[in-house]
């Protein structure tokens, strides 16, 4: 039976390490780190994330702050919106709430961010930085799988990876953090499926990490025997929440495996306030090397 991979216990550690860095912030710097997210619209789906965000922030000491601006704004205005949160000091990091109304292009408001306080690493040249294994600011829930990973004290050298979904947000940068720890990494994503080949990939993986948002999309009975099996997936079933990974056959097989909810979420929020804190360190050090100059 597998051992369940509580998210909570993994984001207590890395809140707890941050509590000094704030610390250290504040006396040494006169920094409280501050966070901004950005809502364009009211969105019932974000809610969750944003008292999540809010939540944390409170009580590690963050500054925290909810825009929410018109549904109706038009691209140039939400642009200066972000040159704005750019321009000002006092704005470590900068959330953009997905999803945006359709006439909005996410991807193009995030590459006018700053990267430096682009926290949840989604602006080009941050996504990028994670091939050259150098990203300060990588996407968080990546950063969360590969968290929960490394608390089973897995050595993924030569390890045989399976990511399910290639999200930009998700599965890719995944895939690509797995690469740099010289994990042998399989990507399956909607093609894979549409050709019957995701068992065939899944039954190899002795990781297994699942961001697709299909219901018990991986059958439990295709999980290796001693497998990690990572889900990331959020499905409402009734009045349930669940993974994309049927849990209880899974659970019969693997060695460890997050449950849903109470896995991975937790984790997601934490490494969010690490990424501000080192998006505040990396500013400070920008402006201090600026002055010496
Ligand atoms: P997405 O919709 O952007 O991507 C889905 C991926 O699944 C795509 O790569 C697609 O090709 C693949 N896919 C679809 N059908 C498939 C099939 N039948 N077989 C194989 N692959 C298939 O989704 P996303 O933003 O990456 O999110 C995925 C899931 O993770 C969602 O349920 C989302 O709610 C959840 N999520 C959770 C957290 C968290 O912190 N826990 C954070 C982000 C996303």
């Amino acid at each position: 039976m597998a051992e369940l991979l509580y998210g909570k216990e993994i984001a207590e550690k890395i809140k707890n390490s941050l509590k000094q860095q704030i610390t250290n912030l504040k006396d040494k710097y006169d920094c409280v780190p501050a966070l901004c997210a950005v809502q364009v619209g009211e969105n019932p789906a974000s809610s969750v994330y944003l008292r999540a965000q809010q939540k944390n922030a409170d009580n590690l000491g963050i500054n925290y702050k909810l825009h929410t601006l018109d549904a109706g704004i038009d691209e140039k205005k939400l642009i200066d919106f972000i040159l704005n949160l750019n321009a000002d000091d006092k704005v470590n990091g900068i959330i953009l709430q997905l999803p945006l109304p359709a006439s909005l292009d996410a991807k193009k408001i995030i590459s006018f961010f700053d990267p430096i306080k682009d926290v949840e690493g989604m602006h080009p040249e941050n996504l990028g930085k994670i091939i050259l294994d150098k990203a300060h600011l990588a996407p968080c829930t990546a950063c969360a799988a590969i968290e929960i990973l490394n608390s089973t004290g897995i050595d993924f050298y030569g390890k045989e990876a399976v990511v399910v979904g290639h999200s930009e947000i998700v599965g890719k940068p995944l895939a690509l953090m797995l690469l740099n720890k010289f994990a042998t990494t399989t990507v399956c994503h909607i093609a894979t499926g549409e050709r019957g080949l995701l068992q065939k990939h899944v039954e190899t993986a002795e990781i297994l990490i699942v961001a697709v948002g299909k219901a018990n999309l991986i059958s439990g009975s295709w999980v290796r025997e001693g497998a990690i099996v990572v889900d990331i997936g959020i499905n409402r079933l009734g009045d349930k929440l669940v993974g994309d990974v049927e849990f209880d056959g899974a659970q019969k097989k693997a060695a460890y495996i997050t449950p849903v909810p109470g896995g991975v979420g937790p984790v997601t929020v934490a490494i969010l306030m690490r990424n501000l804190v080192e998006a505040a360190k990396l500013q400070l050090f920008k402006r201090d090397g600026k002055r010496k100059r």
